[in-house]
């Protein structure tokens, strides 16, 4: 019998970090520098961990393993996907993700990152880089020798609710004062092509990957708009973000008590807003901001209920 499998996640102290995980999200955390939460991850550099149930204390790695048949029997060597949530209390380093063909070659055969973010909170005149203008490779080599980042990189501004996808290949970053939950190939392989000439309080700068960030950049910038489709079922809103080749990604607002059929081989969900209870045939298990659970291959019927608002994501 199939139960949704609660996890704790693994938190990411980062110079660009915060406290918003903390004092918005109430985990038990205390540095003022952290930048992620790993909410749901098999990668080796963070993995969550099963925190009741029959498997309570595996890492999901495990679970994936020794129990494929909780993901639908899916195949594959490793769990594709991780769920994060960004405190980005400063900059973030300007960044481009390898493809899978790349990354397998140049980095021990990790997964490509292709990325999406859905913003959950931001200062008002929060920004992000998104993209560039560079037309050719030479143009995109020249303008980075020559340190042009006002011209080369595209600023868009951003709100809460606004989501946006991110195939490898595109140059990107966060900027300050954006709180966001991330859906990503489980990767953990950034190539830094700039990070503000800063130095942390020894005096050194963050490596930079110039060569392979030229590599791997897609150029042009190729805009990847997506367009959310919004349903209006009873007691609840479903917003469909994007339907991409790694990822499916929804926002569900539930407003009452909804009836749902799990048939696909996992959902992964992450409470961003508000409380309630998930009903299934073994039982009802208490849901509130912060939590984050599998629904695992044959959960069938389950319902929802209360005023809450997640993000659902599957492959
Ligand atoms: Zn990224």
């Amino acid at each position: 019998m199939k139960k949704p499998i609660f996890l704790t996640p693994q938190f990411q102290e980062r110079i660009w970090g915060g406290t918003k995980l903390r004092t918005e999200f109430r985990y038990p955390i205390e540095s003022d520098l952290t930048g992620e939460c790993w909410a749901v991850s098999a990668h080796p550099n963070g993995q969550s961990i099963v925190n009741q149930g029959p498997y309570e204390g595996k890492n999901l790695g495990e679970l994936w393993n020794e129990h494929r048949e909780l993901f639908g029997d899916m195949e594959g060597e490793v769990f594709p996907l991780l769920t994060k949530i960004l405190d980005a209390n400063n900059d973030l380093s300007i960044q481009v993700h390898p493809n899978d063909e790349y990354a397998n070659k140049h980095e021990n055969g990790e997964l490509g990152k292709t990325e999406c973010w859905y913003v959950i909170d931001c200062q008002d005149d929060a920004e992000i880089i998104y993209g560039h203008t560079a037309q050719t490779k030479e143009q995109f080599i020249e303008m980075i020798e020559n340190g042009e980042w006002n011209q080369l990189l595209r600023r868009v501004k951003v709100k809460p609710g606004d989501f946006f996808y991110v195939p490898s290949g595109t140059i990107h970053a966060l900027c300050s004062g954006v709180l966001i939950l991330e859906t990503q190939q489980s990767s953990d392989t950034t190539y830094r092509v700039y990070d503000y000439d800063r130095v942390d309080q020894n005096g050194n700068k963050r490596e930079l990957h110039i060569q392979k960030s030229i590599d791997v950049t897609t150029i042009p910038h190729q805009a990847a708009t997506v367009k959310p489709s919004i349903e209006k079922i009873p007691g609840a809103t479903i917003t469909t973000f994007v339907k991409e080749k790694y990822f499916s990604v929804y926002k569900w607002e539930i407003e009452d008590s909804v009836a749902f059929h799990q048939d696909r081989p996992f959902l992964i969900c992450s409470v961003l807003n508000g409380s309630g209870a998930i009903e299934t045939k073994e039982g009802n298990f208490v849901i509130e901001k912060g939590t984050h659970f599998i629904l695992p291959a044959g959960l069938g019927e389950f319902k929802i209920r209360g005023n809450v608002e997640l993000i659902v994501s599957h492959p």
